[in-house]
């Protein structure tokens, strides 16, 4: 790959200095190479071709400024171009010492020297020969000077440009290091920002969820909450619509559990409701839902089963807790805490209101305690 384009453009008629100008830009595209297309981790290769380029302009300015000395151009000319070709070693070389802090160092390397040696040809060393040649021709070195600026042609509207690049080079060349790493600062600080900003987001995302749970869970039973429990139920309620299965809520109200309070204290009744939320709840299915209605009543959401089955369900919920034999000296009903269950199954159509399987289960559970407690009643089917 070539990185400067050689043309007729850059010659100045000066054999010996458009040989060398070949021979830098050749260098300038083996540098090119070695950066954009060789191993640019290779230190060692890159440095050598650099170090030949280096040496090779450095050559070539005193060639060049010796050839303008004893063409015997205007002194403050020599002393102008010779300043110019100083300052190009001294920008190269700071851009060569900060080009590890840079993210493309060939391309800025390679972007300074095209555009330096290309302007540099093109203003100072064309406008040098014409004054080499205007001497030739007898005119004295000012007037070639003066010659040299008028005769300038095309190459004059582009004069403003090449002067504004070479600036903007030139700054660039100074202030890279202190703009790369303030650049990687800045980088860091925005990643670090963004760092712990995204912590905090996941913190406050892990909180909020904490809190949607904890606002769904009863604190003194750690079951669902009635809200919970009435979000389910209505969600629950429209597939079963469209489905067209059956729904079935289980109603379940401790017996006489005003008697057990005033027995064993209420404290004792907090404890007691723990251990019937847990017979309770014991080896349902994962889609049931146990939630806790209010009071000491809890129920019992289950979807996709007929009256039949939850039937089953509701017995078992009351031999369960009789089991547990959890004593309640003062009921006059059985010697343990009983339950009541009221059970109601529907299969919803299209416009039918949930409220009313809630009734159903409520109604119930009202005649389970008519009936005498300790039982489950199931409201008809419809
Ligand atoms: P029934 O068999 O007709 O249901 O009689 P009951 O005494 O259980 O019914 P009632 O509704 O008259 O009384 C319910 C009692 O449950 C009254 C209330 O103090 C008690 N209770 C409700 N919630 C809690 C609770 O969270 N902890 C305790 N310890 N008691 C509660
Ligand atoms: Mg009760
Ligand atoms: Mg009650």
């Amino acid at each position: 790959m070539r990185t400067f384009q050689w043309s007729a453009h850059f010659e100045t008629g000066l054999t010996v200095i458009d040989g060398q100008h070949q021979e830098l830009v050749g260098l300038i595209n083996r540098l090119g190479h070695s950066f954009l297309v060789g191993d640019a981790s290779d230190e060692r290769a890159l440095r050598a071709v650099f170090d030949e380029l280096a040496a090779y302009a450095e050559l070539h300015f005193t060639y060049e400024e010796s050839l303008m000395y004893d063409a015997e151009l205007a002194p403050a000319y020599i002393e102008r171009h010779h300043e110019v070709h100083a300052a190009f070693g001294e920008q190269l070389a700071v851009l060569w010492e900060s080009r590890n802090t840079m993210e493309n160092p060939g391309e800025i390397l390679l972007g300074f020297l095209v555009a330096w040696l290309g302007f540099h040809i093109l203003r100072e060393d064309q406008a040098m020969a014409r004054q080499m040649a205007a001497i030739r021709a007898g005119a004295s070195p000012e007037a070639a000077l003066a010659s040299a600026h008028e005769q300038r042609g095309p190459q004059d509207r582009t004069a403003a440009l090449v002067d504004a690049l070479q600036g903007l080079y030139q700054t660039l060349s100074l202030t890279n290091r202190e703009l790369t790493s303030a650049n990687r600062q800045l980088e860091e600080r925005v990643a670090e920002r963004t760092r712990s900003l995204a912590e905090a987001n996941d913190a406050l995302r892990a909180a909020y969820r904490q809190m949607e749970d904890l606002a769904r869970v009863d604190g003194l039973l750690s079951i669902a909450n009635r809200r919970h429990f009435d979000e389910r139920f209505e969600q629950e309620w429209r597939r079963a619509q469209r489905e067209r299965t059956p729904l079935s809520l289980l109603m379940i109200d401790v017996d006489h559990f005003k008697l057990y309070n005033d027995a064993y204290g209420h404290q004792a009744g907090d404890d007691c409701l723990r251990a019937v939320t847990a017979c309770v709840g014991a080896g349902r299915r994962p889609a049931d839902l146990l939630a806790r209605y209010g009071g000491e009543e809890l129920v019992m959401m289950l979807p996709n089963t007929p009256s039949a089955g939850a039937l089953v369900v509701a017995r078992e919920v009351c031999a369960s807790v009789e089991r547990a034999a959890l004593s309640h000296r003062t009921s006059p009903v059985a010697a343990y805490v009983t339950v009541s269950v009221g059970v109601a199954t529907r299969t919803p159509h299209a416009c039918g209101e949930s409220s009313l399987l809630i009734a159903d289960a409520d109604a119930a559970l009202y005649a389970a305690k008519d009936r005498g407690r300790a039982r489950a009643v199931a409201a008809g089917d419809d």
